[in-house]
């Protein structure tokens, strides 16, 4: 009567794809993309054709052949027949590419159930990238607490805590009782309160099933902080230094963007943004909930001007009180610039003097060989930066996954987001796990 399919995030983290059923009604909860989807047949410039998304995808089993589900043009010469929408709705937890990414393919008769806030952060991405399309759904937003008929389900959004603003988890009301989704959450960022809000709300509800996320499970990085953490220790290093400190984290973690904002201003310094953030923050005043500086009346905040031939229509609403290069350089004492990887070349421009600090706010490299981060050593060595590593991850830690299972104490739990959904088995006590199949039905 009631099951639960599972289209991704089996056995990797990220590309969650689940399909609830309950008496012929049938939601998506995400339809994200797998961080290593196809890398065996698709490599730098060799991707999936623009023409052809879906059926290129089709090929190496990148996207589940799901009836009723895609839209009609992109179905055109693969072997899946076009049929009328038969997902009655998907409802994203938050804005991340692994969990949305896409969408774009979904027959836009399907609404698309998301937080307020994750659909302003959809926009603007949509906005800023010319590559990004979420498609023209009935889109229908929520708030925490608000509860959607679906059908013979009733489908309760909850806050939680993760490295986006407005994430959720799920809890889904089916015939045959409760499933819990967690989507992606931490316990250790500023907002603890939601995760814990949720996981209350999710045992009070009994579940018959919970499908959790296991980052960590497995998988734990050398260093990791708690958000405050990352703030007292950055502030450390720019308090400590007159020369220039610069930060990278995240694009679109609004969390660490505060928290280098706050370290910025407790260090006598200005917080200089890139375009893109500066874009990101002045759409998040949007929302009235979301405590964002703001970008174009806050005096401790700056926007880099990276010299480019032409500005695109969102980017021109900051050049006229933009700094450049120079002006960095020449008060690098009293700056905190954010400045990623990709925008490393202004480094050249800029010219930090020698023994300047270099902030990495981001997940440490999954292995030794990583290329992004030996390329990203070359540079710092090159510019005599002094390197530190600061992070706050995104997730629970392994024992705070396991704890929250044991507390919401579902009748079974089937791991995904995880790269090691077996040790689910070893590390939980009294509560079934199922390790899902790729494609498989788990009646419940
Ligand atoms: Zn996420």
């Amino acid at each position: 009567m009631t099951s639960l399919t599972f289209y991704g995030g089996v056995s990797e983290v990220g590309g969650n794809k689940i399909m609830v059923e309950d008496r012929g009604t049938k939601i998506l909860l995400d339809f994200g993309i797998a961080f290593n989807s196809g890398d065996d047949y698709w490599i730098n410039w060799l991707q999936p054709r623009g023409i052809s998304p879906v059926k290129d995808r089709f090929e190496f089993g990148m996207l589940p052949k799901i009836k009723g589900l895609y839209r009609k043009d992109l179905l055109k010469g693969t072997d899946l027949k076009y049929v009328k929408p038969e997902i009655d709705a998907v409802f994203c937890t938050h804005a991340h590419f692994d969990h949305v990414g896409y969408l774009g393919f979904i027959d836009e008769n399907i609404p698309v159930y998301l937080g307020e806030c994750t659909k302003l952060i959809m926009e603007t991405v949509e906005e800023q990238s010319t590559m990004t399309d979420y498609g023209e759904h009935l889109y229908r937003t929520f708030r925490t607490g608000k509860k959607i008929k679906i059908g013979s389900m009733e489908v309760e959004p909850v806050h939680v805590d993760h490295s986006i603003p407005a994430a959720y988890g799920y809890i889904v009301h089916t015939s045959e009782g409760s499933v819990v989704y967690t989507g992606d959450l931490r316990m250790h960022g500023v907002r603890a309160d939601m995760t814990e809000e949720f996981i209350r709300k999710a045992k009070d509800a009994s579940p018959v099933a919970m499908v959790s996320e296991g980052t960590r499970i497995g998988s734990e990085r050398k260093t990791n902080h708690t958000e405050k953490e990352v703030k007292t220790k950055s502030c450390e290093v720019a308090s400590k230094t007159r020369k220039l400190v610069i930060a990278t984290f995240y694009p679109r973690d609004i969390d660490r963007l505060r928290t280098f904002y706050q370290v910025a201003k407790d260090s006598g310094r200005k917080f200089v943004v890139s375009l893109k953030a500066a874009h990101l923050l002045s759409r998040l005043k949007e929302d009235k909930r979301l405590p964002v500086p703001d970008v174009t009346a806050d005096p401790n905040i700056l926007v880099y001007l990276r010299p480019k031939k032409t500005y695109r229509k969102w980017e021109q609403e900051f050049l006229d009180d933009a700094v450049d290069c120079d002006y960095v350089h020449k008060n690098q004492s009293k700056l905190l610039l954010n400045l990623g990887l990709m925008q490393f070349a202004e480094l050249i421009d800029i010219r930090p003097d020698k023994g300047s600090h270099f902030i990495h706010s981001m997940s440490e490299p999954f292995s030794d060989e990583d290329i992004e981060d030996e390329v990203m050593h070359n540079w710092l060595d090159h510019f005599g930066l002094n390197f530190h590593q600061l992070h706050a991850s995104g997730h629970c830690s392994g024992r705070e996954i396991i704890k929250n299972i044991q507390t919401i104490n579902p009748k079974k739990v089937f791991p995904v987001h995880t790269g090691n959904p077996e040790m689910f088995k070893k590390l939980v006590k009294d509560v079934k796990v199922e390790c899902p199949s790729i494609g498989r039905g788990y009646n419940i």
